[in-house]
């Protein structure tokens, strides 16, 4: 592809590096950005702009060079506001799509702050607050997870990255000898349901343990990881000479949003001393709703828990706890010397977060989720969660009383997967996989798609808590006038 120069009339520019630091020129422009955003946020929330203003990545690109060549110099909210038109909206009732937090609208504000301040927070000097927080954050998850007093973590950048994290505490619990200092020998692996995230195998990939080292159990025929075939699985990776380091439970599944049995897989952990990991970067949540707890029953057998923020809690991406049941396993994983950070290299301090996390420089996330704690109080979060959960009850219940469309399966979250069917069966995969991309292009809904069981399906993820139930029938209505006019 071409390389896109950076030329013009950037020589031109004449502003001195002070400008770039004027105090006065920071309020100038962010009282006109927050009512740019204001504005915006108005206009989606009464569906007034597309959830989506598609356009080709070609055209967004040139869009781009087009403004960079024109542009230079020029006032700072003319460039803010085509970010916002240029971006899709997820504060619209009409985000149907992926599992991304509609954010609490002040929890944005901690992003600001972080920026503003940028402490890095790896070390205590840099993050005294965002440090502070961050232990009083993930001791609030620790203790509705069910933990004792001892457990404790962090926050890191995702749940790929949280995933690979507790990997790697599992590595250096479970596999024998130090693997810290002399790396490991024998052939690891972990076991985990066929319908994981993509990071679980991904994680165990970057740690060496190849396509043999990932051992995808079958699911049922609801999706959740079958406790039956456990034993013969973990016999044969055995018998080959594969030594099990961990097992991952889904809280929930990424493709249909279902919880493996918690309880039952701990249970087996135990029974063979494996680590126990619970990848609840999506549905982990749920522990904050007395509804929907039972989702996660078992979940504080776990020895270590992954959850977004990001995801169902509302808090503005990227935001994810990784909390431990004996917190000071999480100072095991990286043994590393830094002597330029820290005074004492082997110390267990919960305020340097860099000891523990793979980032050495990090966001302030802590604050975009006290935010939320402090200004709404913790039960915002279970209702959060009941409010989707419910929602997509409503949505399912819809599918099902029209002959038009079919329903997956039933629900377990807030993730829905259907298709329209008033066609013949062969033709459906083409058919579902072109209403999506002409819904997508039209702007006015977005969703996503999956394939389950060899077949297209549209997937919508329920994540605003403003979508009604007028959004779900209006959508449905929508794809179904697509589909004729095909
Ligand atoms: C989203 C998700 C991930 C990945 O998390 P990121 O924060 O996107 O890196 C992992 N597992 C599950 C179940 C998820 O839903």
């Amino acid at each position: 592809m071409e390389q896109f120069q950076l030329s013009g009339t950037l020589t031109g520019l004449h502003h001195s590096l002070e400008k770039a630091y004027q105090p006065e020129e920071f309020r100038r422009v962010g009282h006109q950005l927050i009512d740019l955003i204001s504005d915006q946020l108005s206009q989606a929330s009464r569906k007034e702009i597309p959830v989506i203003p598609y356009r080709s990545p070609e055209d967004e690109l040139n869009f781009w060079k087009d403004d960079f060549e024109k542009n230079q110099g020029g006032e700072p909210i003319e460039l803010f506001q085509k970010i916002l038109d240029h971006s899709s909206k997820v504060h619209h009732p009409h985000i149907m799509g992926h599992q991304i937090a509609t954010p609490a609208l002040l929890s944005s504000f901690g992003g600001l702050i972080s920026d503003i301040l940028a402490n890095g927070t790896g070390v205590y000097e840099m993050g005294m607050a965002s440090n502070g927080l961050e232990k009083l954050v993930t001791d609030f998850l620790a203790q509705a997870i069910g933990y004792g007093l001892d457990g404790g973590g962090f926050l890191t950048s995702g749940g790929t990255l949280a995933n690979l994290t507790a990997m790697l505490a599992a590595r250096k619990a479970k596999a024998k000898g130090n693997v810290w200092t002399e790396g490991h020998s024998q052939r690891l692996a972990i076991m985990v349901s066929e319908e994981a995230h993509y990071c679980i195998d991904r994680a165990a990939r970057i740690m060496g343990m190849g396509s043999q080292g990932i051992i995808k159990v079958p699911v049922d025929d609801k999706y959740k990881i079958r406790i039956d075939l456990l034993e013969e699985y973990y016999q044969r990776a055995k018998a080959e000479g594969l030594q099990v380091i961990a097992l991952i439970g889904c809280a929930s599944s990424t493709a249909t949003g279902s919880y493996d049995d918690l309880d039952a897989l701990g249970d087996f952990s135990h029974k063979h001393d494996l680590w126990y990991h619970i990848d609840g970067a999506h549905g982990g949540g749920v522990i904050l709703s007395e509804k929907y707890k039972y989702l996660a029953k078992g979940i504080e057998k776990a020895d270590s828990v992954v959850i977004d923020f990001h995801k169902m809690l509302m808090t503005p991406a990227l935001n994810t706890a990784l909390i431990f049941r004996r917190g000071e396993d999480a100072y095991k994983t990286f043994q590393q010397r830094a002597q330029y950070l820290w005074d004492q290299q082997q110390t267990e301090e919960w305020y340097n977060s860099g000891k523990r996390t793979f980032e050495c420089t990090k966001l302030m996330m802590s604050i975009r989720v006290y935010t939320i704690l402090r200004t709404y109080g913790p039960q915002i979060f279970g209702e959060n969660i009941e409010k989707l959960h419910g929602m997509a009850e409503n949505f399912a219940q819809i599918l099902k009383a029209r002959k038009d469309f079919e329903l997956a399966h039933e629900p377990e979250s807030n993730i829905i997967n259907y298709r329209y069917i008033l066609a013949e069966e062969n033709k459906l995969d083409a058919l579902n996989t072109k209403i999506r991309e002409r819904l997508i292009h039209e702007g006015d809904y977005y969703i996503v798609s999956t394939s389950l069981q060899g077949k297209k399906y549209l997937r919508s993820a329920i994540m605003n808590p403003l979508t009604t139930e007028e959004d779900f029938t209006a959508l449905l209505d929508k794809i179904a006038f697509l589909a004729r006019n095909i």
